[in-house]
């Protein structure tokens, strides 16, 4: 018989739970009632008493500001702790950058084993973890005897658990953990600031910038001034993510013209990223294979290319609009309130 742990963390203001630890909840939840199996759900937290209304289950926390940010010793002691207390044989944590740099250690502390960037949870008699290989073009289900066993979720894969203030929580065990000595102080995070922060997993569209924006156009010139003032018009406007294609970030590196806020780490497909969004538009892009596959998981697909026969008109795409992307980009930015 099986038993299922959650592990989950708050968010940096300490005052939720990320949304992709609820995500880890659904699926958990969705888990114990196909296999009616008990469910716990762990928090990792400075002040974890607020954080578990309305999960609707026993809930498991340790607590204090050792947990408030992530570090290695404090955050596997606490996932280990938990565990120990749960005695849980399968182990359900987001693919968090914080829980993915412990999981590998707790499974290892609990004699388990673990399997990383887990899409579903399915099988019909043994529990079954599906992920993808070979960048996103195979995927495997796999079936594990180890007990433990430690699954990390990737983000965007379940729908986030919608807690319930109302309906508080009244089972809530409050676990001790023995730290080890501290050695890492984390004196504080230094990120972008939000307006330059293009990668937004949480955006429902994802927008893909390709190398068309910096080529000539039709006028014989190129433009890429006016062609970044209208990206990030468009995404200050839509709230979007950016993404780009391997043509346009590579060219950073051969000193063309370049779009100063795109990096690789914008970078869609094979070589790039998967990301996961119910919509995209790509512009001034062709559709090439080795493009489209970092696609995979974008929900509506929809393209702008000057090129009636580019990659995106031959299946790639639900919709292409054959258009010329300055204009049509200009024209959405002031239905959406531009200059
Ligand atoms: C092993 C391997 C791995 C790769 N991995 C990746 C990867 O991870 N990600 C990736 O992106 N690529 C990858 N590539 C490269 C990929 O094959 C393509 O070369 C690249 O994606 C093309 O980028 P692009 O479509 O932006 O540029 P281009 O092919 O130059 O296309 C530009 C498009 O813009 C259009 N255009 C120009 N002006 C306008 C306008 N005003 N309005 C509308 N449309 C306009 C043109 O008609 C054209 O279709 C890989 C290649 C290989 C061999």
């Amino acid at each position: 018989m099986e038993s299922i742990l959650v592990l989950t963390h708050a968010d940096e203001t300490g005052a939720t739970l990320t949304r992709a630890s609820l995500e880890a909840v659904t699926a958990g939840k969705e888990l114990a009632a196909r296999l009616s199996a008990e469910l716990t759900i762990g928090i990792v937290a400075a002040k974890p008493q607020h954080l578990s209304k309305g999960l609707r289950c026993a809930v498991l926390a340790v607590e204090g500001e050792p947990f408030a940010q992530a570090r290695f010793a404090t955050d596997a002691a606490a996932c280990e702790a938990l565990w120990r207390a749960a005695q849980a044989t399968i182990v359900l944590a987001t693919h968090s950058s914080r829980f993915a740099r412990v999981m590998a250690a707790v499974a290892h502390r609990a004699g388990g084993a673990i399997d990383t960037h887990v899409t579903t949870i399915g099988g019909a008699e043994d529990v079954e973890a599906t992920r993808w290989y070979y960048r996103q073009r195979i995927e495997a289900a796999l079936a594990r005897a180890t007990r433990p066993w430690f699954l990390l979720l990737d983000a965007g894969t379940h729908a986030p658990f919608a807690c319930e203030a109302s309906h508080s929580n009244v089972e809530e065990m409050a676990i001790p953990v023995e730290l080890p000595p501290l050695r890492t102080e984390v004196t504080g995070l230094r990120a972008p600031q939000q307006s330059q922060q293009t990668i937004r997993p949480d955006a429902k569209l994802l927008f893909v910038a390709g190398a068309g924006w910096t080529k000539k156009q039709p006028d014989g010139q190129v433009h890429v001034e006016e062609a970044g003032r209208l990206i990030l018009d468009f995404l200050a406007k839509s709230g979007a993510s950016l993404g780009s294609s391997k043509s346009l970030v590579d060219q950073g590196g051969e000193g063309n013209s370049v779009l100063p806020f795109l990096t690789h780490l914008n970078q869609v497909g094979q070589t790039g990223s998967t990301p996961r969004h119910p919509k995209g538009l790509a512009t001034c892009c062709h559709g090439e294979e080795p493009h489209v596959v970092g696609w995979r998981f974008i929900g509506e697909r929809r393209a702008i290319s000057l090129d009636a026969n580019c990659g995106w008109t031959r299946g790639k795409a639900d919709v292409v609009y054959v258009a010329d992307a300055f204009k049509v980009m200009k024209r959405v930015n002031e239905l959406l309130g531009g200059e």
